[in-house]
């Protein structure tokens, strides 16, 4: 039986929540007793107090990782074994939905039926996609000479902390926990302080799993923890989600320190073209709208720049209006709102800045623009597009991060590709036309990891690799390739 608003205020308010940090199977306080509040951006209630990391349990968690690799039976296990335990995890956040989906929604403004549907389903899907493909991959026997055997193995890196943004908690971690566990590895997962309750929740359910104590940690804090783990000399691997500008922090952290591995998946400004002989105008037009407005448009991949054809221009503004205003704000907790609340305060003034600067800039307002009144203290923006008659205004050009549209319009298809490829990013890309060889051609030309053709942020399956281009970032999340990312190549040369 699906829940009402009416049911799902009565269990937000019932709520019991953990807000400690997760280290060698317990969960404990900052020694110190430092803490920060987690804030419902729909209301501005606190929900609760969460530990804040510091040195002392960013050590010990390493320390306790640390020995779980180096002594414990986890890389050591029959991967079947491990598999089991893994398929086990992802079971028990499938049992937990009800309640992960409403700590997401609280602690990240989510729409309730977005969080039940995608992020934790995802987040164990993903999980028991990993779980089931490890132990179907092996090695390589190297063709040497004769007089040798030579084989090549993938071994677990080690010690792995996984840094994770808050537009997609769950989600986002389970694509670096999933295949860090997988192939073996112990994993750190630092949550945005943004949103770290689902990460601490998973901590109980990974050893109710029967994963074993130090391999999955959870340590919350600020970027000060993440800035920890990228600097431990005892950490093999950071895998990072988040900004270009943190992402290139990292890269030095590690530079710095150890050399450790570092993954990157970044930041995005991505163009979704559609040209004169889109088949449908207005199937195009709801997929721009659903490719910004979808997740308060706090998407990596978000359809930020539409880029249209002035052909068919008009056509498309008069439908990109109608399938706007289809994402009006509204309350979180309600199962029938698209869009809910900005995350926090920061990012909600962040994004009404950019709608300033548009205005200020000459971009022309052509829908929403405001915050909305859902509540008093709650942070709602209105989905809002800009008509931008060059593609070099600051909207056009920055990651915004929020339900903000620019529309550039353009006269030939080696304009677009041009003005698509015209940015810092290469994370996602779209391409509408009814051609099968313009279709190619464009998506050949397009500096993205991700290219849609037709369609906007298709393909939830984990079979796709995805991450970026340029500074969207290196590495790639989900498939099997992911797997590259958290394992060393070893070559053993045996002579007969
Ligand atoms: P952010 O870079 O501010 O923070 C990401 C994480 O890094 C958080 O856990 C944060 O606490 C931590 N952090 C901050 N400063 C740090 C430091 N100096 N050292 C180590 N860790 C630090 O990003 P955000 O605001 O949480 O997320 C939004 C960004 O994430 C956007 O740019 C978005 O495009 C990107 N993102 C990318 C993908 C992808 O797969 N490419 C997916 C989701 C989000």
């Amino acid at each position: 039986m699906s829940h009402t608003h009416a049911d799902w205020q009565a269990r937000a308010a019932a709520i019991r929540i953990e807000g400690r940090a997760f280290i060698n199977g317990a969960y404990q306080d900052a020694h110190d007793g430092k803490r920060f509040p987690a804030v419902n951006p729909a209301t501005g209630q606190t929900l609760c107090e969460i530990a804040w990391c510091g040195p002392a349990e960013v050590d010990s968690a390493v320390a306790s990782a640390r020995m779980a690799f180096d002594h414990g039976d986890w890389p050591r296990m029959a991967p079947r074994e491990r598999a089991r335990i893994l398929k086990r995890f992802a079971a028990l956040i499938r049992q937990n939905l009800e309640e992960l989906a409403l700590l997401e929604t609280l602690d990240a403004g989510k729409p309730i039926g977005d969080t039940l549907s995608v992020d934790v389903p995802g987040a164990a899907y993903c999980t028991e996609w990993f779980a089931e493909s490890i132990d179907k991959v092996g090695g390589e026997l190297a063709p040497v000479d004769p007089s040798l055997v030579g084989l090549v193995s993938r071994e677990p890196i080690g010690v792995v902390a996984a840094i994770v943004p808050w537009n997609f908690p769950i989600l986002m971690a389970s694509w670096k926990f999933a295949p860090a566990l997988a192939a073996g590895n112990a994993v750190l997962l630092k949550p945005s302080e943004k949103s770290p309750l689902t990460a601490i929740r998973l901590g109980q359910l990974a050893r109710d799993a029967g994963i074993p104590d130090g391999i999955f940690q959870v340590l919350p804090g600020a970027g000060d923890v993440g800035k920890l783990l990228a600097l431990h000399l005892d950490v093999d691997c950071v895998a990072f989600t988040g900004s270009t500008a943190v992402g290139k922090l990292i890269a030095g952290y590690a530079a710095q320190s150890n050399l450790k591995r570092v993954w990157l998946e970044l930041g995005g400004k991505s163009p979704n073209i559609v040209l004169k002989d889109c088949k449908d105008i207005a199937a195009a037009a709801r997929a721009a709208a659903g490719a910004i407005f979808y997740n308060m448009g706090e998407m990596c991949t978000a359809g930020s720049r539409v880029l249209v054809q002035r052909d068919i221009r008009e056509a498309f503004l008069v439908e990109l209006k109608k399938a706007a205003a289809r994402y009006q704000p509204g309350d979180p907790l309600d199962p029938a709102t698209r869009m809910g609340a900005i995350v926090d305060r920061i990012q909600y003034d962040k994004v009404l800045s950019y709608i300033d600067k548009g205005q200020s800039e000459g971009a022309k307002l052509l829908a929403g623009g405001k915050s909305a009144g859902i509540h008093p203290q709650g942070l709602f923006i209105e989905p809002t597009v800009f008509d931008c008659e060059r593609p070099d205004l600051t909207i056009c050009r920055e990651e915004i991060f929020g339900p903000v549209l620019s529309v550039i319009t353009f006269d030939t298809v080696d304009q677009a590709v041009h003005i698509a490829n015209d940015t810092e990013y290469g994370l996602a890309a779209a391409v509408w036309t009814a051609d099968l060889t313009t279709a190619h051609q464009v998506s050949r030309r397009l500096r993205a990891g991700t290219v849609w053709v037709n369609c906007y942020d298709e393909g939830g399956d984990m079979n796709f690799p995805f991450g970026g281009y340029k500074q969207s970032g290196n590495g790639r999340d989900k498939s099997l390739h992911a797997l590259e990312k958290y394992t060393e190549l070893k070559s053993t040369l045996i002579k007969l």
